[in-house]
């Protein structure tokens, strides 16, 4: 196993309560590592923790409690070096209007000390495809070209670590490729990529590994292939001829489902029993098959599997 960028160790936080709210605990003790030149993916719904996570490593949110390093430094002790080594991209998009693509690199390079004959600002415009609006002031900007600004942003001091929350959230699929793009680039040059996202099919697409947070927990923390391939199970989309009134039973189906009139789906596992068998056993209960179509079961049926077993022991 490659170095770690990030060692995230016992990451918890409570958030105070105020008026009738009671305090809510978003992260209850984290831990993972992120491999030093992947890109990796923090999963999971909306509300799971992983905009705190990110704040607590980008210096905006406190920690209630453990331990967070950023290219070995500790965030409590070595404070500086840490955030030397790390880019944010938060997921609220904030800008003075007023200031130009051009002039927000400038001064993002001036706040982190970089003398002018070694600010990257030209080459950073390019990289992210806004050269053309290098002086345009920031509210003209499209929504998209304003999330690739903060990037370039968060790249100036040059970090071999970037880090973006919810990139892609509420960006159209054009935009989304060209952020992926982006990532891949970037990783291409060597900066380890962390990013969030409650998109399975972009986890999957980009990421390397991937880390599955679900109230405030840590489910899951695995390559994506392993992550894919982890319950070996397969569905079948079985049509029969006639409505389904109830519907078929063996023990050597995890899951049936009935998904249209005619329509239902059984998951099973490659390593129990093959299509051929399931659809035998259908037979057998009376059904007169149609039509057959088999799926692997891809992030999506691991993801709803691992966040129901969760949700069961709560
Ligand atoms: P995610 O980014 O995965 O959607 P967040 O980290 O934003 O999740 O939120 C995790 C939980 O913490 C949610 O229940 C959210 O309501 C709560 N939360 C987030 N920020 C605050 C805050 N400033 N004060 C109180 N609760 C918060
Ligand atoms: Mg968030």
């Amino acid at each position: 196993m490659a170095e770690a960028a990030i060692e995230i160790r016992d990451l918890v936080k409570e958030y105070a309560g105020s008026g009738d709210e009671p305090p809510k605990l978003a992260l209850k003790g984290v831990s993972f590592d992120v491999p030093e030149g992947s890109v990796f993916g923090l999963l999971g719904p909306n509300g799971a923790g992983k905009s705190t996570l990110i704040n607590i490593m980008a210096g905006l949110v406190n920690k209630t409690g453990g331990q967070v390093k950023i290219w070995g430094h500790d965030i409590d002790t070595d404070h500086r070096n840490a955030k030397l080594n790390i880019g944010i991209v938060p997921q609220e998009i904030v800008f003075d209007p007023f200031f130009t693509p051009f002039e927000v690199l400038e001064n993002q390079g001036g706040f982190y000390g970089i003398s002018k004959a070694l600010r990257r600002s030209e080459e950073l415009l390019k990289a992210v495809r806004l050269a053309d609006k290098r002086n345009a002031y920031a509210r003209t900007l499209s929504g998209g070209m304003k999330r690739r600004l903060l990037i370039a942003k968060a790249m100036v001091h040059s970090p071999p670590i970037l880090v973006l929350d919810e990139p892609t959230a509420g960006v159209d699929v054009e935009l989304r490729k060209q952020l992926w793009d982006l990532v891949n680039d970037l990783n291409a040059e060597g900066v380890t990529v962390v990013l969030t996202t409650h998109y399975l099919e972009e986890a999957e697409e980009l990421c390397e590994q991937i880390a599955i947070i679900n109230h405030g927990e840590l489910i899951a923390n695995k390559p994506t292939r392993e992550l894919v391939g982890m319950m070996g199970e397969k569905i079948v989309a079985v049509t029969v001829d006639a409505d389904i009134g109830d519907l078929p039973s063996d023990p050597r189906f995890h899951k049936c489902e009935k998904v249209g009139d005619r329509v239902m789906e059984i998951t099973f596992d490659k390593g129990e029993t093959t299509a051929g068998q399931v659809l035998a056993q259908v037979q057998e209960q009376g059904f007169v098959i149609d039509d057959v179509s088999t799926r692997e079961a891809d992030l999506e049926d691991v993801f709803v599997q691992l966040t129901s077993q969760d949700d069961a022991q709560q």
